[in-house]
């Protein structure tokens, strides 16, 4: 193996984290995953994107994941309570997974993790802490974590640290490493809920609500709702996030219809400053990871896979012992295209376009015009082709002039 950096520490047990370690311990790197799994009731991130399947497949946990999910046909956006438009995977190209899974992720982290073990990485159950080492900004594990690790790395220390212990951003802060903001303040209040109807058993929901939206993803007996609404107007619900979230449930005229009987069956989470981007993702012997690095919005499902995809592109570059800022540079342009793309939801243009294309007089060209924007859309929205220059550029054209005389504010989220 030609790889200079093989001895590697991983903090944090979440899918970037396994992801990249079943890749390069398949390489023979010697990978050491600090972690305390399992300590959750419950988590987010249930809702999978299809191009995250042909990934599970290659590291063989797909069976395994599909046991205990709900198998995830499509997607439906609700406006206004009665306008829902329904986005079937099986109308994508054909070269694209026609399906997903919403996970219970507890569970969907749990086998990740040990995918990773059975491929050779080996587990400290501690959370590991970080120095700082000098002015340069390099970085290192403290005593206690390098002790634990004993014996797992060539040497008593890794080559390299890689931060995918998720949005606490381990680095960033020990660093002071700027954070690019995303222009939302919303806050997401998240718990499992029973008693409550979908359009279709299968599909995640976005519902556009009172003030914000909502998801509803269908789990195994239940069904995980979450509210992402404006900090301010999350505050007036209640004083406690069970108040909040407890009151929203009741008073949303929107859910009111969409949703009259749900009651909550777990606790309720509480997260606030996301839609951020770190301004460096790596240094001499640290790399970020996953969310940590930046974590846009939840509104597209597309966390988890730009964790994983990260994780595979990181695991490339260091197998092909290429500059970091290499992964850095790809990752960054996945993550700025997802803030491009999520303003399109909430500006309410995309919802707009997608009804002008509803509306299309029915003409032979306007069909073709119709299947090879909805190719390149649908491209964007599954993952395939999110960062993808011209699949974006077909994005902002219909999004900029493809509104004929619609107004966008009717779809805009509050
Ligand atoms: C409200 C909300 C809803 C979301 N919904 C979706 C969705 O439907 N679909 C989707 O794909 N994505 C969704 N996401 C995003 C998704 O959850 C993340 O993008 C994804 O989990 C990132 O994976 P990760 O491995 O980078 O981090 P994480 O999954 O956060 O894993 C990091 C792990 O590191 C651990 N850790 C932290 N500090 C330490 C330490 N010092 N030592 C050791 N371990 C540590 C944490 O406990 C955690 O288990 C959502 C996010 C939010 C906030």
């Amino acid at each position: 193996m030609m790889c200079s950096k093989k001895n590697i520490a991983i903090i944090g047990g979440g899918p970037a984290s396994s992801t990249l370690a079943i890749r390069l311990c398949r390489k023979g790197c010697k990978v050491v995953i600090f972690a305390t799994p399992g300590r959750a009731p419950i988590l987010v991130g249930e809702s999978l994107v299809p191009m995250i399947v042909p990934m599970l497949q290659d590291l063989g946990v797909e069976a395994e994941v599909a046991a205990y999910s709900v198998y995830k046909p499509g997607a439906c956006f609700t406006y206004n309570a009665d306008e829902a438009f329904m986005f079937r995977f099986a109308d994508m190209p054909k070269d694209f997974p026609s399906y997903s899974y919403n996970v219970p992720r507890v569970q969907f982290n749990a086998t990740l993790l040990a995918a990773a073990l059975q491929a050779g990485a080996k587990l400290i159950a501690r959370n590991a802490q970080l120095l700082r080492v000098d002015d340069a900004g390099r970085i290192e594990l403290d005593a206690e974590s390098i002790q634990a690790a004993a014996g797992c790395w060539d040497g008593d220390k890794p080559d390299l640290i890689v931060d995918a212990a998720g949005r606490a951003n381990l680095i960033g802060r020990l660093l002071n490493i700027p954070m690019q903001k995303g222009p939302r303040q919303d806050v997401a209040l998240f718990a499992h809920v029973d008693r409550t109807e979908l359009v279709d058993p299968g599909y995640v929901h976005n519902d556009r609500i009172d003030q914000g939206w909502c998801w509803r993803i269908p789990l195994p007996g239940r069904v995980s709702l979450g509210f992402v609404v404006p900090e301010a107007y999350a505050l007036q619900q209640g004083e406690t996030p069970e108040r909040q979230y407890d009151h929203l449930l009741k008073t949303d005229t929107v859910l009111q219809r969409l949703a009259p009987d749900a009651q909550r069956v777990t606790e309720v989470l509480h997260f606030s400053n996301y839609q951020s981007i770190s301004d460096k993702l790596c240094g001499e012997n640290w790399v970020m990871l996953g969310d940590s690095g930046g974590f846009i919005d939840p509104v597209c499902s597309s966390g988890t896979l730009i964790a994983m995809t990260s994780a595979y592109k990181l695991a490339d570059t260091l197998l092909a012992d290429k500059p970091l800022a290499e992964y850095e540079a790809v990752t960054k342009r996945h993550l700025k295209a997802w803030f491009e793309i999520v303003g399109f939801y909430y500006n309410g243009r995309l919802m707009s376009s997608i009804n002008v294309g509803q509306t299309l007089e029915d003409t032979i060209f306007n069909r073709w015009l119709f299947a090879w924007i909805s190719g390149h859309v649908f491209r964007i929205f599954s993952g395939a082709a999110a960062s993808h220059p011209f699949s974006l550029k077909v994005l902002r054209l219909l999004v900029t002039y493809g509104l004929k005389d619609q107004n966008p504010d009717v779809y805009k989220i509050k």
